[in-house]
């Protein structure tokens, strides 16, 4: 239900641009074919995933009678081996914890990075959320220094979600902060600890520099740490926050993406654009403001809501 309704707006679009474009018993042609791709790019999925999709059809139907049903599988299956790419994805949708690489034993480190503004920090509690209701002990570590407010927003969270947090003065290294958190999730036996991370763009290459500084410091607290590292994006900027989230990826070395604000936004397809141009999958999507609007990512369900 709530994730038909997210998706709402990129279903308007794909219905616009291609509502009985492929009638049964015509020729699919050319044309037909180039208007549909175009229909595909509004929804901001790339050109490259939207040709896969065409050249799939035109592989298959091309020259010949339209059977829409027929089309429409066949869409609807390019996308998904695109978004299931190596398999990874194919966790249990009942578990909220089975898109996470947890750890053997003791404490499981997330690391969570992302631009200002993206749903970073409602991101944080909407997951922390999840696994406390998974049963999991989780501690917060309020890395994103620079922003007392986000620091304030994160320990309101906490405090309704009942899970520990760990936090220093403003402008304190954020590494000592993550450190910190690490130590007392492991001192007192926390099954997760998320650490949240700065997100500012002014100084993007301290902020690189910041986020491999992390990467090694907790790495020598709690081995393995970070066993996921999981970056925001905002859907709503599409395309655009593609490039901006590369940089990020190569820093944090990244494992999942936390697609947020996928409510209200006609680029839906961006899902299918980063699996494609990032090779990194998308975990988790937030489709509303709300503690509990933190969704599993199913590319079966959401290619089936999407065309739906
Ligand atoms: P941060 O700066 O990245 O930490 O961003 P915040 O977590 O403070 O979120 C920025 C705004 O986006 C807030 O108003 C959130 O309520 C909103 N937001 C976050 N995630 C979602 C989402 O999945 N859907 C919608 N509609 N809003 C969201």
């Amino acid at each position: 239900g709530k994730l038909k309704s997210a998706l709402k707006k990129t279903k308007d679009v794909l219905r616009t641009d291609v509502r009985d474009l492929f009638k049964a018993g015509e020729i699919l042609d050319e044309d037909k074919l180039e208007e549909f791709h175009r229909g595909l790019i509004t929804t901001d999925m790339g050109v490259e995933a939207a040709s896969e999709v065409v050249e799939s059809l035109r592989k298959e139907f091309g020259g010949r009678t339209v059977d829409p049903k027929a089309i429409w599988e066949n869409v609807k299956e390019t996308l998904k081996l695109i978004l299931k790419g190596d398999g990874s994805t194919d966790w249990d949708p009942d578990n909220p914890v089975s898109p996470l690489n947890m750890a053997e034993s003791g404490t499981t480190v997330i690391l969570v990075s992302g631009v200002n503004g993206v749903g970073k920090t409602t991101s944080i509690a909407k997951l922390a959320n999840f696994l406390t209701k998974a049963n999991k002990k989780v501690v917060l570590a309020a890395g994103d220094t620079f922003r007392a407010a986000a620091v304030e927003q994160l320990t309101m969270w906490s405090q309704r979600i009942g899970c520990e947090i760990v936090k220093k003065e403003e402008g304190s290294d954020p590494a000592s902060v993550a450190f910190a958190g690490c130590d007392q999730a492991d001192k007192n036996g926390a099954d997760v600890a998320i650490i949240d991370t700065a997100g500012r763009l002014q100084t993007q290459q301290n902020l690189m520099q910041e986020l491999e500084k992390i990467h090694r410091v907790i790495g020598k607290r709690i081995e393995g740490a970070p066993h996921e590292s999981l970056l925001v994006l905002d859907a709503t900027t599409g395309q655009n926050g593609i490039s901006q989230a590369s940089k990020f990826s190569a820093a944090a070395n990244c494992t999942g993406i936390i697609l947020t604000k996928l409510d209200g936004t006609a680029k839906g397809g961006v899902v299918v654009a980063i699996r494609k141009k990032m090779g990194i999958p998308v975990k988790y999507i937030g489709v509303g403001e709300q503690i509990d609007d933190l969704q599993l990512f199913s590319p079966d369900d959401f290619v089936e809501a999407l065309f739906e």
